[in-house]
C-alpha cells in the first residue's frame, strides 16, 4: 500500500532508513569510535539499577537541567533536554514559523533544517560559501536584510563541510537582526572553544548541543537547548511530555557531571582527524579544513567503491561528495591504504 492517508503536500516524502552494518568499519554518522569513559558507564549502570519502571520520567528532567546549569555556571531555567538535539529543533521549527515564513541556513549543511522548515509549510533558502565553499558572514547579513526571514540556523562547526565560525561573526549575525539565530553546536567540543552561553546575552538565541557526539552516547538520544527563560519556556510549551525516558535522563547528567574525563577522547579525535587531513592532502585529495569529528572530501566515485568494497563505509550525499568521520588510528591506517591502492 502506497502512503494512502499522507496528506498532498508530503507525498515526495520518503520514509528514512539507514543500513545496518555490523561488520567493518563504520564512519558514516559521526559518531564517536571510542565508549564513554568507564566511570561514566559505570555510574549509569548503579544508576540505572534504581529505576523505577513503574513511573514515569521527571517531566522537567530537573535533575539533569541543574547538571547542565552547573557545567555551564548558568541557571537550569535556562536549559531544556530533549530526544536528541532533533526534537528540539524540530519543536523550534514548529513553535516559531507560520506557513510561508522563511527560513536562511548556509548550504551545504545539515539536512534536518530544510525539512523540519517544510515540514511547517516554510521555505528555506540557502546561503551557498564561495569557490572554496567558504561561507562569508557578509553574505549572510545581506541575505537577511534581503529575505528578512523569521529564523536563520547556524551550525558550527558545521555539518558536513567542518567550518567552525568565530564568536565575533557569530555575534555580528545575531546583531544584524531581530530574527531567532538557531545555533546549532553539535559538534563545538571539537573545535576550539563552546560559545554556547552567548545565547543568555541575547533575546534572539537559542544554543543547541547534544550527547551524541563528542560525549558518544548517542543510544541514549538526548539534547539539550540553552536560551533566555522565554525561549526555554516556549520550547518546553511544546515538547511532548515525558519524552526523555529516564534512563537517558541518568547517562546524560553521568556524562556531564564528568565532562572532564571525556577531554583524553575527544583530544584523541582532534589528533586523528589532523593526521587523516594531513595524509589527504598530500595525496591531493581535495578535502576541507575541519573543526569537528568528520572530513569533508570530494573525490572521485572510484575511491569511495574501493573503501565501500574494503568494508569501510563513509556517507555519500552523491557521487563525488564524501563526508568521513573520524575514527581510530587503526581506521585511518585502513583507509588510507585503500585510497593508495585505489
Ligand atoms: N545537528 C547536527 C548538525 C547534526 O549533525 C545532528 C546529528 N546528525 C544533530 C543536530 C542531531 O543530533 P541528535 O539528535 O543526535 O542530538
Amino acid at each position: 500500500m502506497a502512503m494512502k492517508y499522507m496528506k498532498k503536500s508530503f507525498s515526495k516524502m520518503e520514509p528514512y532508513h539507514s543500513a545496518l552494518i555490523t561488520d567493518g568499519i563504520v564512519i558514516n554518522a559521526n559518531e564517536s569510535p571510542y565508549l564513554p569513559p568507564k566511570k561514566v558507564i559505570d555510574i549509569i549502570n548503579e544508576e540505572a539499577k534504581k529505576i523505577e519502571f513503574n513511573r514515569y520520567p521527571d517531566m522537567d528532567e530537573r535533575e539533569l537541567d541543574a547538571a547542565i546549569a552547573k557545567h555551564y555556571g548558568i541557571k537550569p531555567t535556562q536549559v531544556t533536554v530533549g530526544v536528541g538535539s532533533d526534537e528540539l529543533l524540530d519543536v523550534m521549527f514548529r513553535c516559531v514559523l507560520e506557513p510561508g515564513d522563511t527560513v536562511l541556513g548556509f548550504s551545504p549543511s545539515f539536512s534536518m533544517y530544510q525539512v523540519f522548515t517544510e515540514l511547517v509549510g516554510g521555505t528555506y533558502i540557502p546561503v551557498y560559501g564561495d569557490q572554496n565553499m567558504i561561507f562569508s558572514i557578509d553574505t549572510m547579513i545581506e541575505k537577511i536584510k534581503e529575505y528578512k526571514p523569521k529564523m536563520v540556523l547556524i551550525c558550527t562547526p558545521n555539518n558536513p563541510t567542518g567550518q567552525f565560525i568565530e564568536e565575533a561573526d557569530i555575534r555580528r549575525v545575531i546583531e544584524s537582526t531581530d530574527a531567532l539565530i538557531a545555533l546549532d553546536l553539535a559538534y563545538i567540543d571539537f573545535a576550539k572553544c563552546d560559545y554556547a552561553k552567548i545565547a543568555l546575552e541575547y533575546d534572539n538565541v537559542i544554543s543547541f548541543k547534544t550527547f551524541s557526539k563528542a560525549m558518544a552516547l548517542p543510544s541514549i538520544r538526548c539534547g539539550y537547548a540553552i536560551s533566555k527563560e522565554g525561549n526555554i519556556d516556549m520550547l518546553n510549551a511544546v515538547k511532548a511530555p515525558y519524552s526523555v525516558t529516564t534512563y537517558s535522563q541518568i547517562a546524560a547528567k553521568a556524562a556531564i557531571d564528568n565532562f572532564d574525563l571525556y577531554k583524553d577522547q575527544i583530544e584523541k579525535i582532534k589528533n586523528t582527524r589532523d593526521v587523516l587531513y594531513k595524509s589527504l592532502k598530500e595525496m591531493g585529495f581535495n578535502v576541507y579544513p575541519s573543526e569537528s569529528n568528520f572530513l569533508y572530501v570530494l573525490m572521485d566515485k572510484k575511491y569511495y567503491d574501493a573503501l565501500t568494497n574494503n568494508k569501510i563505509y563513509i556517507r555519500r550525499f552523491k557521487d563525488g561528495v564524501y563526508r568521513i568521520s573520524i575514527g581510530t588510528d587503526s581506521d585511518n591506517k585502513a583507509i588510507l591504504e585503500v585510497l593508495k591502492n585505489a
